[in-house]
Parts: structure tokens; C-alpha cells; sequence
């Protein structure tokens, strides 16, 4: 098999844990598979050189910031393919230009466009362990170093593993695995051993931060199966892949919550078409991304109240935009909270199930949780609530569906 294996920050995070993975490769290289591995920078390093950055400048330049940013990817992959070789087994580092991971030139997030990888495919033939440095890539005209977004190297493993034709990508963290909710808010959450991509987009973008979204995105695409696990034991891991018939059994494969949230609602605008359009369209413009809308007229038909969240870091910038095209719609006015948080309960058997929904609702009713908005997709149920419940909801969610026993 050709594996792909993944380092993050805290398995690289000092020499003797990027000792550690030299063995770990070193051991499925040993039961005759060939190995790519791909690393992140040390924990702490990114935020390290960013920081560096603003004390220089309030407005450091991007292409400056991605040769930058680029170094601690650099530092891992060349110290990794060391230690593999000083435990006797061939190795090779890439920086992601001798990787052939070619990217747009949209600096400190760009996207992979293609990844030659020729040089790479020659040396896992010729036997040795290719050691390739995650999060970055190189513009078409090979000019200018890009970076892929924070978390990016999540990205660069599974984009490997698909150019590469790899029979697994494993995703090597300090936890075991995609967890049915958060284990520091429910201790009996359960580890899931296999959960569809679709699923893993929901958690990971409500704020289960074990994968990027978009490698999940670009796994899901090119169907490139993923393992979550451990690389601080040899426990099994969480298998992020296809829908199948097993899965849609379960109803409900876990309970999400997100904090970052804030709720903006424009009052009293006129109930006419294109206000909607008009308001939306000015901040998707701004790049800021809109998660639930609700819209409700008046009883006498003539105005509209519209609400929407938007990350809270967005907030300011959201209510100044928000404020001027309320204006010129001749709104009342516009109303903001930030104490909300979003609780989802997603799984792919809601598709075939009904009833989630108003369990969900009875649970916390029953709790004396108030239902600000709510928004639902084929896969999952959200509610955005008073952020002073997040937790106990998160907790009575996850024990009304059942999370807990397997
Ligand atoms: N080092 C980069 C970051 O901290 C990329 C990664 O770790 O995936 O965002
Ligand atoms: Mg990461």
C-alpha cells in the first residue's frame, strides 16, 4: 500500500516527538508499505512567526507573510526525514516547491491547482520515505511561495494522497479521533470509528476542530479515505469516508456546538423583492460568510424583520456594513447579540428518519433552553440558543439521542 501520513503541530512539537514519528513511519515502512509523510510546523511556531510579523508591521505583506510563514514547515520536514534516516532507513525532504504543489497566487489561503510530484513518485520507487512540508505550495510560474490557510497542512496531505493515488491518508493528532461531541463537555462522548465525509464537513465547520474543512471537502470530492488518530498511542483512529448502508442506521452521529456566532437583525425593512438581495449582497461582498438567515413579516404584511449570524470576529465589520444598507432600505433599525451560541445534532440518517427535529426541541424545552433560530439541512438540525446554555444543552442533546451507548 502507499500510505500518506500526517503530522500536526503537537506530534512534531519538539525532537523527541518528531523522534517518535520517525519510528512510527520507519515501522509501516517496515511492514512493506511506501510511506509519504507530511508535516506541519512545530505548535506554537505559525503563531510565533505571525506575531513576529505584526510587531513589525499592522499590515504585513502577504507574499512576505507566505515566504515567511513557509520557514516552519521547512524546519519540520527537513528534521523529520533526518531522524528517519539516523534510524537507518532512507529519506527524503520536500519543501512544497520540490513537491510540484502548484497553487493560484492568492497569498495566506491559497488553493492547489495541481502537484506535479514527479520527483516524489521517482523517490518512494526508489525506495526512500518522502518527508514533504505541509500548509504550502508554489505559483504556477514557480515564482512566489503561497500558504494554504491556517490548518492548511491538513489540506497538502490529502491533496498528496489524491495526486499520489494513495490507499489511505491518516491524519496524525493528539486526540484519538472524531468524538460523538466534545469529551471536556460530555466525558461518556464516544469515539466513532467510521463516520461519512459528509458528516465530518458538518462537525468540522460547527467547530470540531480535528480536520480542515477543506481537506474534508477535497477528501470527499476526490474520495480519498481519512484516518483521524492518535500519534501518542496506537489506538484505532476515526475513518472518514463514504456514506454506506450502516451509517444510515444512525440517526444522530454527534452533537456539535459553535461560539463564535453573533446575530444581527435588521427591523421594520419593507416586505418588497430585492431587499433581501440587496442587504446579502453587500456582505458577501465584504468576504464575510453568512451562516443561518431567518426572515419574518410583520402581521400586517407590510414589514419584514430579517436576522443572520455571521462569525463573531466579524461583528464590527458586519454591523457597520449592515448599519449603512439598513439605512438606504429605509429600515427601522438594527439589533445585534453576541451571547448566542449554535448547537447541531448531524447525521446522515436523518434523511430517512423523522422526528430529530422535535426531539431536539423537546429536549430543550424540557430544559428550559429558549430556541432563538433554527435552521436544518437534509443531515442536520441547529439551534442557535443563549450562549449561557451551550453546555447544558450540548450535555442533554447528546444523552436524549443516545450518543453515549454504541
Ligand atoms: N502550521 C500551519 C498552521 O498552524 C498549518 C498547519 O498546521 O496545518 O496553521
Ligand atoms: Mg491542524
Amino acid at each position: 500500500m502507499l500510505i500518506i501520513q500526517k503530522y500536526g503541530g503537537t506530534s512534531v512539537a519538539n525532537v523527541e516527538r518528531i523522534k517518535a514519528v520517525a519510528e512510527r513511519v520507519v515501522k509501516t515502512a517496515k511492514e512493506g508499505h511506501k510511506v509519504a509523510v507530511v508535516v506541519s510546523a512545530m505548535a506554537g511556531e505559525t503563531d510565533k512567526l505571525i506575531n513576529l510579523a505584526h510587531q513589525v508591521s499592522s499590515a504585513p505583506r502577504e507574499r512576505e507573510m507566505d515566504l515567511m510563514l513557509s520557514s516552519g514547515e521547512r524546519v519540520t520536514c527537513a528534521l523529520t526525514a533526518i531522524a528517519i534516516e539516523e534510524l537507518g532507513h532512507k529519506a527524503m525532504a520536500f519543501t512544497g516547491r520540490q513537491m510540484g504543489i502548484i497553487t493560484d497566487d492568492v497569498h495566506t489561503k491559497a488553493k492547489i491547482e495541481k502537484i506535479a510530484g514527479e520527483r516524489a513518485k521517482k523517490a518512494l520507487d526508489d525506495g526512500y520515505i518522502i518527508v514533504v512540508a505541509g500548509f504550502q505550495g508554489i505559483t504556477e510560474s514557480g515564482s512566489d511561495v503561497t500558504t494554504l490557510g491556517r490548518g492548511g497542512s491538513d489540506l497538502s496531505a490529502v491533496a498528496i494522497a489524491s495526486a499520489l493515488n494513495a490507499d489511505l491518508c491518516e491524519i496524525y493528532t493528539d486526540v484519538d479521533g472524531v468524538y460523538t461531541t466534545d469529551p471536556n463537555i460530555v466525558p461518556e462522548a464516544r469515539k466513532l470509528d467510521k463516520i461519512s465525509y459528509e458528516e465530518m464537513l458538518e462537525l468540522a465547520s460547527l467547530g470540531a476542530k480535528v480536520l480542515q474543512t477543506r481537506s474534508v471537502e477535497f477528501a470527499m470530492k476526490y474520495e480519498v479515505p481519512v484516518v483521524v488518530r492518535s500519534s501518542f498511542n496506537d489506538n484505532q483512529g476515526t475513518l472518514v469516508t463514504k456514506e454506506d448502508e450502516e451509517m444510515e442506521k444512525v440517526v444522530v452521529s454527534g452533537v456539535a456546538y459553535d461560539k463564535n456566532q453573533a446575530k444581527i437583525t435588521v427591523m421594520g425593512v419593507p416586505d418588497k423583492p430585492g431587499i433581501a438581495a440587496k442587504l446579502f449582497k453587500g456582505i458577501a461582498d465584504a468576504g464575510i460568510v453568512v451562516d443561518i438567515i431567518v426572515q419574518n413579516v410583520s402581521s400586517d404584511g407590510k414589514a419584514a424583520d430579517i436576522s443572520f449570524t455571521v462569525p463573531r470576529t466579524d461583528t464590527k465589520k458586519t454591523l457597520k456594513l449592515t448599519e449603512r444598507i439598513a439605512t438606504e432600505l429605509g429600515a427601522k433599525g438594527v439589533d445585534i447579540r453576541e451571547d448566542i451560541a449554535k448547537i447541531s445534532v448531524v447525521g446522515v440518517g436523518m434523511r430517512t428518519h423523522s422526528g430529530v427535529a422535535s426531539q431536539m426541541f423537546e429536549t430543550l424545552a424540557k430544559h428550559g433552553v429558549n430556541i432563538i433560530m433554527i435552521s436544518t439541512s437534509e443531515i442536520k438540525v441547529s439551534c442557535i440558543i443563549d450562549a449561557k446554555y451551550a453546555e447544558l444543552a450540548v450535555r442533554v442533546l447528546h444523552e436524549a439521542f443516545g450518543l453515549a451507548e454504541s
